[in-house]
């Protein structure tokens, strides 16, 4: 645990240093659970957000998007079963008056027996060696049977009395686990109660004729909503996809995770709309398609895994987490729920307007029924900039840190240096600069010694760094070294732009996925 907690720490602290991610209004102490994207963060961003974008609109002749406003019809939340049902069971610590959401603390306890079933795994990959076999070892090692019963056994309580409101067999789970809390140790713990997390604002200047408004939660309604005004002008036919990102903001109940859990955070989401009675199929196919999605990135594919719902909320028929191995433990980063036809039935219902599809093969109308799939860009950020985060122990005996991010969304990809300040290199530097920078974002830096240098790009993130020395000056060549192999290469200045294009074309990352 305490590594993990290290390991979290380095992961914030150096968002910082670096110009990553920064507390929101710091210099009043910040506001707990907002965050503002620095610098390089907010390059970062925008380049996850292209890269979900082009893999699920421009690669998809059947998906367009949406950007639709923040703030939407009240009624469009009671419609969607947000004003009564969009709670979250919270209790508190009597002792340390601490705030918990209780279906978190369960989860916290079972991810603890999780991580004794992983301690098992790893002891005996050691012992047996080449030999060993995971996936027989997990089916019959009794020890690890037993830890897996006795989590699920936890987590079926746990989804069912959520599912019937049984408020009180939750707190009764936490007593019979013993579980304390995680500040004080304590086990003297008030009831459960729900707590409604959305932000409640007004629209209008005079109080009479202000009306009473909420901040979305999710972005999903604003594309329910649309639904009918996008199928028509895009003549879509089913299926078909909508696609939206945007903020959304949810008054957290317990928000210590750094980016993980904000109260303003940002979603990108795909609504599928499909013939009702084919969504197990299509269900399949985006759970697939999203997990090969973050594959094409590289981070490993050990870090992801799915995780299928005991409790379904309100709206789905079956629903999957693609969960992400975060530096806190395994954490859902990304929902796959079948939703049925349940938001535009509602919102026909309340709003009195049909939304229904005619389908022109089986010549009727109907209610489509949605796929959808949902993550959130401030997880996926924390996931890849958690990950990418290295501490490695040189052969000279010192260690370098260094950002491994998928070079096709590091902020900055190449930093050039001139060897010295002077000699017409920093000239020579910035001329490439200049041409580079039509293609890429770069940087030119001529502080401190070359060493230092790359050290500062490595700990930035930036795939390629350029040196051009006294040589360059003769027969147009520069040095061109690869962040995560620290390879250097002797290289025509002619050929820099290709290199680099070669290693961050969203092109060939996406081709990945097929
Ligand atoms: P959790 O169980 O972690 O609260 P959720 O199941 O409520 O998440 P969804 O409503 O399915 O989440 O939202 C879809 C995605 O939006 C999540 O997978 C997550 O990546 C992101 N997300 C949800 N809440 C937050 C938050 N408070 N801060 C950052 N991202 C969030």
């Amino acid at each position: 645990m305490a590594k993990q907690e290290d390991d979290f720490k380095r992961v914030i602290s150096h968002a910082k240093e670096y110009g990553y991610v920064f507390q929101s209004s710091e210099i009043y102490d910040g506001l707990s659970a907002v965050y503002d994207y620095a610098q390089n963060g907010a390059e970062l961003k925008k380049n996850i957000r292209e890269y979900w974008w082009r893999a699920m609109v421009q690669l998809n002749d059947n998906i367009v998007g949406l950007d639709a406003a923040i703030f939407m019809h009240p009624t469009t939340w009671k419609a969607s079963g947000h004003v009564d049902a969009f709670n979250d069971p919270l209790i508190d610590n009597k002792d340390s008056k601490k705030r918990y959401r209780a279906d978190v603390l369960v989860e916290d306890y079972v991810a603890k027996i999780e991580n004794k079933i992983e301690k098992e795994v790893a002891k005996a990959a050691k012992r047996f060696g080449d030999s060993f076999d995971k996936k027989q070892f997990l089916a019959t090692n009794q020890r690890v049977l037993e830890y897996q019963e006795k989590a699920g056994t936890i987590l079926k309580r746990l989804g069912k009395s959520l599912e019937n409101e049984d408020l009180a067999d939750v707190k009764k789970l936490i007593e019979e686990l013993e579980i304390a809390c995680p500040m004080s140790g304590s086990k003297n713990w008030t009831d459960v109660k729900q707590f409604n997390l959305m932000f409640g604002t007004k629209l209008g200047a005079s109080a009479e004729s202000a009306m009473d408004l909420y901040l979305r939660p999710e972005t999903a309604q604003g594309i329910f909503v649309n639904f009918l005004n996008v199928q028509k002008t895009s003549r879509m036919k089913i299926p078909f996809g909508i696609a939206q990102i945007g903020k959304a903001f949810r008054n957290e109940i317990v928000a210590r995770q750094f980016i993980f859990r904000m109260r303003e955070f940002e979603q990108m989401e795909m609504q599928f709309f499909i013939k009702p009675g084919t969504q197990k199929e299509w269900y399949e196919k985006w759970k697939e398609n999203r997990m090969k999605w973050h594959l094409s990135l590289g981070l490993g594919e050990d870090n992801y895994r799915f995780h299928d719902h005991e409790k379904l909320a309100h709206y789905a028929d079956a629903a999957a987490d693609i969960e992400f191995r975060f530096p806190f433990g395994f954490k859902e980063l990304e929902g796959i729920h079948s939703r049925t036809d349940f938001d535009l039935s509602k919102h026909q219902e309340f709003s009195g307007k049909k939304l229904q599809y005619f389908d022109t093969e089986e010549n009727k109308n109907y209610v489509p029924y949605v796929v959808e799939t949902s993550i959130g860009l401030d997880r996926m950020f924390l996931a890849i900039f958690s990950n990418s985060l290295k501490e490695e122990a040189l052969e000279n005996g010192t260690t370098r840190t260094v950002l491994k991010i998928p070079a096709v969304l590091a902020p900055t990809k190449a930093a050039v240096f001139p060897l010295v300040k002077k000699d017409g290199l920093p000239e020579l530097a910035q001329e490439i600069v200049d041409d580079l920078k039509w293609d890429f974002n770069v940087l030119y830096d001529q502080k401190d010694a070359v060493g230092r240098r790359y050290r500062r790009q490595d700990a930035n993130g930036t795939p390629f760094c350029i040196t051009v020395d006294h040589q360059s000056l003769e027969d147009k060549t520069v040095t061109i070294r690869h962040r995560d192999t620290m390879e250097q290469q002797r290289v025509a200045i002619a050929d820099v732009k290709a290199i680099i294009h070669n290693e961050v074309d969203m092109k060939s990352w996406l081709a990945k996925m097929n």
